[in-house]
């Protein structure tokens, strides 16, 4: 029995309740997955709220992801009726936002600066490469667009990178007329925001002390992932008089190569002097079985901090396995799986997807299309990132700010207007030379080309001038008539698709309207009635969340906020990932392992556990990278309340390729009393092959070779794999009673496809077949009573 009957109280248990009530000093929350640290974090700015230690302007609170602050917001606005509204809750990058559009002037940006999402500044990049006439194989756009945020999140502007080489100096000067060019045309990408909020706050001592008064809390929610960048940036916002408090759990650190430095958590507890230490043990999220098998797989890691994880909830539903035979019948199975579960009741965004990588999710996506149950896809971009949705932003942009090159280029023959790859390098050369935006050398273009490029800013003007003084909603109606978009993709074939993502748009924005409270007072929630931190998601009710992700502080001079079109943009540029077309229906959430961190479901799929992809092969050659996948790998299960579905196949299209995979190394790391194999566990597949495959691997030989057509991409399911799918149960007994000798993993030669390796065998006696690969002329399937094969091994 704890002393304090306080509502917002009751219910911790003594280690939370220790943590949400710790005085005013430096702590450090240190716990495993589903203890309840994301809870404590909220209940602490809760307390500190309702007890009057501070005011909503006194707590700072960074989150890992849009989702996490969202929720947040919503579980704080439950249970205190204060206006969340105001509070500097949010990811790293939206407080930085934030930051930005009070200071744009201190930070010498344009005050309608617009923010690159990660596609944008792909293409910014290879602008640049090609205005300097780069070799695009030397210098590979992606790999420049990580050079430059790897050395912004290393706080090195191009002046401080150490160059060593005659690349890296090239790579250097690229940096160099890239930021140039993004200072030209009013923009910053998602690694300036955080690197020009640092530098604004280490340079201006009167900035710093005003924040570092300001806030008397600071709490970190995911502090195992920050980078050396946003250490940096805490410190500067952390004055003598703040109380920060971290949360985080080492197991599940899974940015490491992205620069997230677990080092800072020893870091933070010298260097902030901390005083409290505490460490949560029970975890509320998942049944016994689950958390079995999370303990036993990350026990597996051998640099630990060492936590343990228990649970009172019992042991729950055992973990289920299932083995299919391709990727799209692993996908059918899913689909079955999901649509029982609904039957029994379980709602569709109770139910998670995940992969370890984007490229898997589309097989799934087809799938669930097709059958029509409606799905979620996070960070994969979906909505915001349709080529005609883009188009249509890119015009408001322009509205917005017409020194912005990225969406000048992107509409300005868009529908055509006559203007040609000739005028458009004409125009960009002159720019380039005078230093000034492509909006702004118009006139230095001659010829019919050049005149059409005075109409279409004297079109953009227009629209400007046009859409004055009218709500979102009326300007994005009027620039989807004006610029054309709209009786464009009426003469298109597939247009009446786009149209309707375009009317989306409307409705997104409206959506975004009514959330943000533009005018509006915010709209309370109801408190549920489980209590506080137990709210349901509001937009499945129906009922919009009363949160803001596009932040309205007034400018720091002139009180002026952001116009509801420039906070749209915003928005949309940092949620590219959430697919606000779906808001508000109960769907299925299809996610990557990385974006699933911090949340929580009824039921979670993991898929595609295989070698290769889980743990992925870039990963598999050293330790570190191998005990990263593995926390990746318990973060997915810890994901889970109440059931878990663990799924592997035995081909898989992959990048237009269909692959040969065996399980994942990871199965044999849980324990076998936690599991149920839904399809009958085959031990010689797994082990014996596994290794024979592996060692192909390391070889290079072409086991793991082309042997299908690519697919056609879109949304037409896939087809079928070329070879009849084979129930696992056959393989392993069968090599035992065929007669023929040969294994699964084998090497053998053929006198007419050469060596090749045996993948699957079947029947017995004159039925007997096996499927082998052969590295040249891909798989065959052969009836070894006729087919010559010699063992080579
Ligand atoms: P992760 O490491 O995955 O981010 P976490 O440590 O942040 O997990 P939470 O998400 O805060 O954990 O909590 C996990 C679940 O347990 C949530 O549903 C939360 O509401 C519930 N929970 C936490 N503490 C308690 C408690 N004392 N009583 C009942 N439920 C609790
Ligand atoms: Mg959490």
């Amino acid at each position: 029995a704890l002393p304090d009957d306080n509502p917002l109280l009751r219910g911790l248990n003594p280690e939370q309740y220790a943590a949400v009530t710790l005085p005013p000093q430096a702590s450090l929350i240190l716990a495993g997955a589903g203890s309840g640290k994301t809870r404590v974090l909220t209940t602490r700015i809760a307390w500190l709220l309702q007890t009057g230690q501070i005011s909503p302007g006194g707590v700072m609170a960074v989150t890992f992801t849009n989702k996490a602050s969202k929720e947040m917001l919503t579980r704080l606005g439950a249970m205190l009726p204060v206006n969340v509204r105001g509070m500097w809750i949010g990811t790293f990058h939206g407080l930085c936002n934030r930051f930005l559009r009070a200071h744009w002037k201190q930070a010498n940006l344009p005050q309608s600066f617009q923010i690159l999402d990660n596609g944008d500044t792909l293409s910014a990049v290879k602008r640049v490469i090609k205005g300097m006439n780069l070799d695009e194989e030397r210098f590979v756009p992606k790999q420049v667009h990580w050079f430059i945020a790897g050395s912004k999140e290393d706080g090195l502007r191009p002046n401080d990178v150490v160059v060593h080489d005659g690349q890296s100096q090239k790579m250097v000067e690229i940096y160099q007329a890239y930021q140039d060019q993004c200072e030209r045309e009013g923009v910053v990408d998602f690694a300036e925001l955080m690197l020009r909020t640092y530098e604004l706050m280490r340079d201006d001592p009167l900035l710093r002390e005003h924040y570092q008064r300001r806030f008397r809390h600071i709490l970190v929610d995911e502090f195992q992932d920050t980078n050396k960048l946003q250490y940096a940036w805490l410190k500067m916002f952390a004055g003598p008089q703040t109380a920060v408090m971290a949360v985080g759990d080492d197991d599940q650190s899974i940015y490491a190569f992205r620069g997230a430095q677990v080092g800072n958590m020893a870091d933070f507890e010298r260097e902030f002097r901390v005083q409290h230490v505490i460490k949560l043990e029970r975890n509320y999220r998942s049944f016994g079985n689950i958390l079995d098998a999370a303990n036993h797989l990350i026990g597996h890691n051998s640099r630990r901090l060492g936590k343990n994880l228990r649970t009172e909830a019992g042991p729950g539903e055992p973990v289920r396995v299932q083995e299919s035979a391709s990727d799209f019948n692993e996908a059918q199975w899913i689909l079955e799986e999901l649509q029982q579960l609904h039957r029994a009741g379980m709602h569709r965004r109770e139910m998670a997807i995940l992969y370890r990588s984007n490229a898997q999710s589309r097989v799934i996506e087809s799938a669930l299309f097709n059958a029509s149950i409606p799905y979620r896809v996070y960070g994969g971009l979906r909505f915001f990132e349709r080529a005609e949705v883009k188009h249509a932003l890119a015009y408001l942009r322009l509205i917005e700010n017409c020194n912005d090159d990225t969406s000048y280029l992107r509409v300005v023959n868009f529908p055509t207007r006559g203007i040609g790859a000739r005028t458009l390098e004409q125009l960009q050369d002159a720019a380039r030379q005078s230093g000034r935006s492509l909006w702004q050398s118009v006139g230095a273009v001659g010829g019919k080309g050049g005149a059409n490029l005075v109409a279409f800013n004297a079109l953009v003007d227009s629209m400007r001038n046009e859409t004055h003084g009218l709500t979102l909603r009326e300007i994005i109606e009027h620039m989807l008539q004006r610029s054309g978009l709209i009786d464009f993709y009426r003469t298109e074939k597939e247009g009446a698709d786009r149209i309707e993502n375009l009317e989306e748009l409307v409705t997104a924005a409206e959506a975004f309207v009514t959330q943000e409270g533009f005018g509006k007072d915010a709209i309370a929630l109801p408190v549920d009635e489980h209590g506080p931190g137990q709210i349901a998601d509001g937009s499945a009710a129906g009922l919009p969340n009363a949160v803001a992700a596009v932040d309205m502080t007034p400018d720091a001079e002139t009180g002026e906020i952001m116009s509801p079109l420039a906070a749209f943009l915003t928005h949309a540029a940092l949620e590219a990932g959430d697919n606000q077309a779906q808001a508000g229906q109960d769907a299925v959430q299809l996610m990557t392992v990385h974006s699933a961190k911090g949340l929580e479901f009824d039921a979670v799929f993991i898929t595609g556990l295989e070698e290769g992809l889980f743990p992925h092969e870039n990963a598999m050659s050293d330790a570190d990278g191998l005990e990263e996948e593995r926390r990746l790998m318990y973060v997915a299960i810890t994901r889970a309340r109440q059931r878990l579905y663990l799924s592997f196949s035995q081909t898989r299209m992959l990048h237009g390729q269909t692959k040969y995979h065996v399980k994942s190394r990871f199965f044999d790391e849980l324990p076998e009393t936690a599991l149920k194999w839904l399809t009958p566990r085959n031990q010689g597949f797994g082990s014996g092959f596994a290794r024979d495959y592996q060692a192909a691997w390391q070889r290079g030989s072409g086991l793991n070779s082309v042997v299908g057509a690519g697919r056609s991409s879109g949304w037409n399911p896939p087809a079928a794999p070329a070879m009849p799918p084979v129930p696992a149960s056959m393989q392993a007994s069968a090599a035992k009673a065929a007669g023929h000798g040969l294994r699964v993993g084998q090497g053998v030669f053929h006198t007419k496809f050469g060596e090749g390796v045996i993948v699957t065998l079947e029947g017995k006696g004159e039925d007997a077949r096996a499927q082998v690969n052969f590295g040249r002329h891909g798989p065959k399937w052969l009836a070894l009573s006729v087919a010559k094969l010699t063992p080579v091994d």
